[in-house]
């Protein structure tokens, strides 16, 4: 495919981003005037700005379907084949690979079952090969992708694109799988931790002004938070803000590897639930498997699920008690925070979520610890599916096209990473 050479770093200003984000927003099309509208840019920069993107590709012009009498104005809609992003979710179980087009759009998904690295360069491998993959299945040439997003569990250093040593993750420590992957692939890679991989992807998503302040409590293998405040993702010092796993909320609860007592990350974790299943009799040793294995930990997770929706006492008992563990955490979260919104998500939500939904808000509004003044709502994430792989997947647009300034500063320009300036082909 013959690239007219459209570079992103040019495009990537302000301007740009603000008019591809207006236009992207409206997927039945907007008009140039209209445009101007949204944006309070002049006419005239809108024009210039509307010229690039249609000839970058990004864009499609052309008239509105007719009404009545008239010329029909001339409508501007994303070219949502004008470009993809992949995205790469490192959890402890199953990565999932995830190929967005530029809407966002789940164009192909593959999931495989996490390598245990005692070979780095083998994950790497392994990795680039379900890329290829994925990419072949989809039909979509590789030119036309601008970077690879991955999510992972923290601590990261987005920076160096290490991924340093996550609590579940045995084996991973210091994995250098930034430069790695940018090198087997040759793309553009970003890293970012799963949870704040979720928060830019609801910020994408949703409608301008509609979720501006929220904490998203991700339920997966691992319990985290992502937060976004005043419409942007928070990050912290390091990328790793967030980390609420070692709030405490059982005195007398299960020893952490921290050293202290029942911290909301060991006591809600779901392999501490299945092993409390068993001890329930909920389900048999042998249901349970290796509690260490997550694996085995998700299925047998999900029967214990299965068991709480089909009404079993200690299965219900037993994710009721979790979800009254997390609300206590989430008191601490929107105290500190003071947002107005909790969405949840990740990969073990929706098996905890009939519970949860009817437990967890009660307990947070009605928790004596809650100090801010206004109503909290709850709501579950409008990803589909892996929340982190899209959401890693988003990463790569968000940073290409997000007219917030501080989405242009994230680390993806070190030499190792490469720049986000890809050429774009015009289809
Ligand atoms: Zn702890």
């Amino acid at each position: 495919m013959s690239g007219t050479g459209v570079n992103l770093g040019a495009l990537a200003e302000f301007n740009v981003a603000v008019v591809l984000d207006a236009i992207r927003r409206h997927p039945s099309g907007v008009t140039r005037t209209g445009i101007s509208a949204l944006t309070a840019l002049s006419g005239m920069t809108v024009s210039n700005v509307c010229r690039r993107l249609v000839e970058a590709g990004l864009v499609i012009e052309e008239a509105a379907p007719a009404r009545g009498r008239g010329k029909p104005p001339k409508i501007l809609t994303l070219n949502r084949n004008g470009g993809f992003a992949v995205g790469v979710h490192i959890d402890p179980a199953v990565i999932t690979y995830a190929l967005i087009d530029l809407s966002g759009r789940v164009r192909e998904r593959i999931r495989t079952a996490t390598p245990t690295v005692q070979d780095a360069e083998g994950v790497v491998r392994e990795m680039a090969a379900m890329l290829d993959a994925l990419l072949l299945t989809a039909e979509i040439d590789r030119g036309r992708v601008l970077g690879l997003g991955v999510a992972s569990p923290g601590p990261i250093d987005p920076q160096t694109g290490v991924v340093l040593n996550p609590p579940m993750l045995p084996g991973w420590h210091r994995v250098e799988l930034r430069s790695a992957l940018h090198l087997a692939t040759g793309l553009p890679v970003l890293i970012e931790k799963d949870a704040t991989a979720a928060v830019v992807s609801e910020l994408w998503f949703s409608e301008p002004g509609e979720r501006r302040n929220f904490a998203f409590l991700y339920y997966g293998t691992g319990f985290a938070t992502g937060v976004a405040l005043g419409g942007a993702a928070v990050r912290g010092v390091s990328s790793n803000a967030g980390d609420t796993a070692h709030i405490p909320v059982d005195p007398t609860g299960l020893m952490c590897d921290c050293g202290r007592r029942g911290c909301v990350g060991v006591v809600t974790a779901p392999r501490t639930l299945v092993a409390e299943a068993v001890r329930a009799g909920v389900l048999t040793e042998r249901q349970a498997g290796d509690t260490t294995d997550s694996l085995q930990v998700g299925s047998a997770f999900g029967l214990l699920a299965d068991a709480a929706d089909a009404g079993v006492p200690a299965a219900v008992e037993i994710l009721t008690v979790a979800s009254q563990q997390i609300a206590r955490a989430l008191v601490v979260v929107v105290n500190l925070l003071d947002v107005g919104e909790v969405v949840f998500g990740g990969p073990f939500w929706s098996r905890i979520a009939p519970v949860a939904r009817t437990v967890l808000p009660e307990a947070v509004r009605t928790d004596p610890g809650l100090v801010v003044p206004h109503g909290i709502r709850f709501s579950e994430s409008s990803i589909p599916g892996d929340v982190a792989a899209v959401g890693a997947a988003t990463l790569v647009l968000d940073n290409a096209f997000s007219p917030r300034p501080e989405a242009l500063r994230i680390g993806t320009t070190g030499e190792s990473a490469g720049r986000f300036s890809v050429p774009f082909s015009t289809p």
